[in-house]
Order: structure tokens, then sequence, then C-alpha cells
């Protein structure tokens, strides 16, 4: 048995809860919140001390700000003095530009935010916390130890970050360890530990003219990915400014990502006229995107991944906030029911909704990243959205998550699509401009 320096100055061995959630991010404090709340003894660990960065756009889609919501959240990044931003920007391949507002999701919000991950985590570990979870910052969860069916029978090997190495015992064990999580592989080896794309993000002061928009770049140079300037979310905030493409795509170009980057500041890029003025305030930093929906790992024994440990990352826009909140409360729910009826079966439930809930909108997220990776499958899109007031809408849901890709397979949409006489107009537009 393992032993040694325990929670706190106490020293305990083998503290129990009923559910251990490692990772602190979105995904392990929506499931500490929906699960404490209902009265569940939770505990949540994380490597890191909060508030922590997390490498990200930042950006809070309508999706990621319903859920906050729900969390009770939106009035605290309000007081905090967030505004709401309502409208994307797409700059094709060919140069021409669209600039639409987004439709709500469902009942929910229709606008989104900017708020930087090292706030917006801190008001989640806060939430969790206020619900009764109990977090424990500074511990790296190492592996799983057992995890044969019985009370408290998972018992997860934990490491104070600079201490001893010690136990917990848990009836179940959520993995919400983020797309570089180590504890999530040592639970279930993944068939693909290479991450599908990587990105890169640094914060920017001086970015001019982007009227308030969260702005996305398709130049062909960072096909097929894309790059992004989201400005600040309050008055005077930095700019936060990145791209992400995709890891075997990058494998064959002779420049590394951080030249990508540099290119991106540079006047070659679509970008320029908003960054013209603009300065770094922050290192660019890197991280992995696992956006291989079909290929995550959302169940082993008594242990559920949500989040991007689950690879529940949008595979056209790569945000993944809102999937991995919202997977937090379905895992909850999911775990709630285990825990009353003592069955793992009910567990199962959760890879179930996930599925039902994500499969068809990320098929359709796909397919479309297919069409928009190539120059002349954006360039046309973008044309026809700048004709067409409520497609432009429609598409911006789709960009923002508020609307799921397979909107676009609806026959009204395809008829609008489709309308001869718009395609003709959108491809004979003038000559493309870049490519
Ligand atoms: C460059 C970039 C830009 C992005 N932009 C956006 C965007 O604008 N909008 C959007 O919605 N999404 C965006 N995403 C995706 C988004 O960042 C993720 O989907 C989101 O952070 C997933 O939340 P999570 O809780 O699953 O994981 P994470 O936020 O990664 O949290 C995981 C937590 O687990 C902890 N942890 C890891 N291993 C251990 C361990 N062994 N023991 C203890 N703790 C551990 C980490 O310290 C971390 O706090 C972006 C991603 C990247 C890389």
């Amino acid at each position: 048995m393992v032993t040694e320096d325990g929670w706190g100055a106490g020293g305990m061995t083998d503290e129990t809860c009923d559910v251990l959630v490692v990772g602190a991010g979105p995904a392990g404090c929506s499931t500490a919140f929906f699960l404490a709340r209902q009265g569940y003894e939770v505990t949540v660990v994380d490597r890191a001390a909060f508030p922590r960065d997390k490498i990200c756009g930042d950006g809070l889609a309508p999706r990621t700000v319903t859920m906050l919501r729900r969390m009770g959240l939106e009035e605290r990044i309000r007081a905090a003095g967030y505004i709401p931003a309502r409208r994307y920007r797409i700059v094709s391949t060919w140069g021409d530009t669209v600039m639409a507002g987004m439709p709500a999701f469902g009942k929910g919000a229709d606008y989104a935010y900017v708020v930087p991950r090292r706030e917006l985590d801190l008001l989640l570990v806060e939430a969790a916390r206020a619900a009764g979870a109990r977090i424990e910052e500074q511990v790296r969860a190492l592996r799983l130890e057992g995890s044969a069916s019985g009370p408290r029978a998972a018992r997860v090997l934990l490491q104070r970050v600079g201490g001893g190495v010690f136990s917990v015992r848990a009836r179940v064990v959520v993995a919400a360890d983020g797309s570089r999580g180590s504890f999530s592989r040592t639970v279930m080896p993944s068939e693909r530990l290479e991450p599908y794309a990587v990105a890169i993000r640094a914060y920017v002061e001086d970015v001019q003219g982007l009227e308030g928009a969260l702005s996305f770049f398709l130049d062909r140079n960072l096909l097929p990915g894309y790059g992004w300037v989201f400005p600040g979310g309050r008055a005077g905030a930095p700019a936060n400014v990145g791209l992400g493409v995709k890891v075997t795509a990058l494998r064959r170009r002779p420049e590394g990502l951080r030249a990508l980057f540099d290119w991106f500041l540079s006047p070659a890029s679509s970008a320029w006229p908003f960054l013209r003025g603009a300065r770094l305030v922050s290192p660019p930093a890197t991280f992995p995107l696992q956006l291989d929906f079909a290929k995550g790992r959302r169940r082993e024994g008594v242990t559920l991944f949500a989040g991007d440990a689950a690879n529940l990352i949008d595979p056209l826009s790569g945000e993944g906030i809102a999937y991995a909140l919202e997977s937090g409360q379905a895992a909850a729910e999911a775990v709630a029911r285990g825990l009353r009826s003592g069955r793992l079966r009910d567990l199962a439930g959760y890879d179930a909704a996930v599925w039902r809930g994500l499969s068809l909108e990320f098929l359709g997220a796909f397919l479309l990243r297919q069409l928009l990776v190539r120059p002349w499958g954006n360039g046309v899109v973008v044309r026809l959205l700048q004709r067409d007031e409520g497609l432009a809408r429609g598409g911006m849901g789709v960009l923002s998550n508020s609307v799921p890709a397979t909107w676009l397979f609806r026959p009204a949409v395809l008829r609008r699509v489709f309308s001869p006489r718009r395609l003709a107009a959108a491809v004979a537009a003038s000559h493309p401009a870049r490519g």
C-alpha cells in the first residue's frame, strides 16, 4: 500500500471520497460542480496552482456562455468587466471577408466573450469549491492502482508537487486531465498518442480595427489550419492571436510552428491590416489538440473521461470549452446514477450520451472542414455568405458551435447554397486577391 504524506499537514493516508476528479480545467470543475451540489463527496486534484494559464484562444462561444450561465458564472464574468462580442469575421484564402452576428445556442446566449483562461478557470475552481467539492492544487495524479468493482475500489496514486506519494480511494474516477494529461494514458493507453493538431498562441497589444469581432483567417499558407485574432475581452486587455495546424501537414513543411506564427504576424498574411502596429506581450506558446472524436476514450471500468481527455473538441473550429463543460455535466449525471444504483452499467450511459449528443454534429463539422481547408472551398463559401445574411448568420452559428454543422444539410439551406445563380455569381466575382 502506498503511504506517506496525505492531504494537507495532517499526513492521512488512503483518504476516501465518492468521486475523484483528475484535472480542474472546465471538464473537471463542471463534473465536480454538478456532483458536489447534489451532496456527493468529490475531490478534485490538479497539478497546477490556480490561477494558472492554459494555452487557448480564450473564446467563449454562445454554447460555452450558456453552460456558464447554468453554473451561475456569467454574472461574475460581466462584473469583472468583460463585454459580449457579437460578431465573427472570416477572411477567405481569396482575401474576401464576411462578418456576421451569431444565432443563439438554443434558448441560451447569442454572443461570445473572450476571457483569459487564467481568469475563467479560477472562476470555475471557485464555483466547484463553493458547491462543496474539495479542490487539491499542486497534486499530480500518477496512475490508477486498481479498479475492481466494489465500494471505493479505485485507488489513485497521487503526488504532491515537490512532496510525497500517497493514494486516495474513490468509488468512481473522472479523468479530466486534458489533451496532454498523462493520467488518462495510464488508465487506457490510447492507440493514437500523437495529437491530431498543434496550436500556438500569444497575447498581443495594439491590434487595430477588429470592431469587436472574433476573427478567423484562412490564408493558403495556413491551410489545412487557420489563424485567429480575438479582441481583448475587456477594456485595455491584449488580443489573443494564434494559429492551429494539422501535425502531419506541419511535418511536411520546412519551417516550424514558430516560424509560421511569425509569418502570420507579417505583412504577407491577411491578418496584417489588424496586426500592423501590434507587439507581442507574451511569448508564443504551443499546445496539442486532440480532434479525433471517434478515437476518444469515454469509459474504462469505473473511470470516465471528460473534455479534451475524451477528444471532445470541435473538429472544425478547435473549440472545446463548451464540450468540456457539457461532458462534465453528463459525466456527473451518469456518476450520480451509478452511485445511487450501485450498478457499473449506469456509468456506461455516459458513453452513450456523449456519442448520441455529438457524433452527428462532429461528423458534420468534419465534413465541412474537408471543404473549408481547400482554397476554392472556403473562397466560394465566404462569397456565398457575403451575399446572404441568413446564410452568414447560420454559418457563424456553425463556427461558434451554436448551430450543429448538420444544419448545412437541411434542404432549405442546400437549396440556397446550390442556387445556380448565386453559385455562378460567387465563382465569377473578381479575381482572387490572395492565395
Ligand atoms: C491554442 C488553443 C486554442 C484554443 N482555443 C479555444 C477557444 O478559443 N475556445 C474554446 O472553446 N476552446 C479552445 N481550445 C480548446 C480548449 O482549450 C480545450 O478544449 C479545453 O481547455 C478543455 O478543457 P479540459 O478541462 O478538458 O482540459 P484542460 O483545460 O486542459 O484542463 C486539464 C487540467 O488537468 C490538469 N492535469 C493534467 N494532467 C494532470 C495530472 N496527471 N494530475 C493532475 N492534474 C492534471 C492540468 O493542469 C489542467 O488544469 C483551444 C485549444 C488550444 C490548444
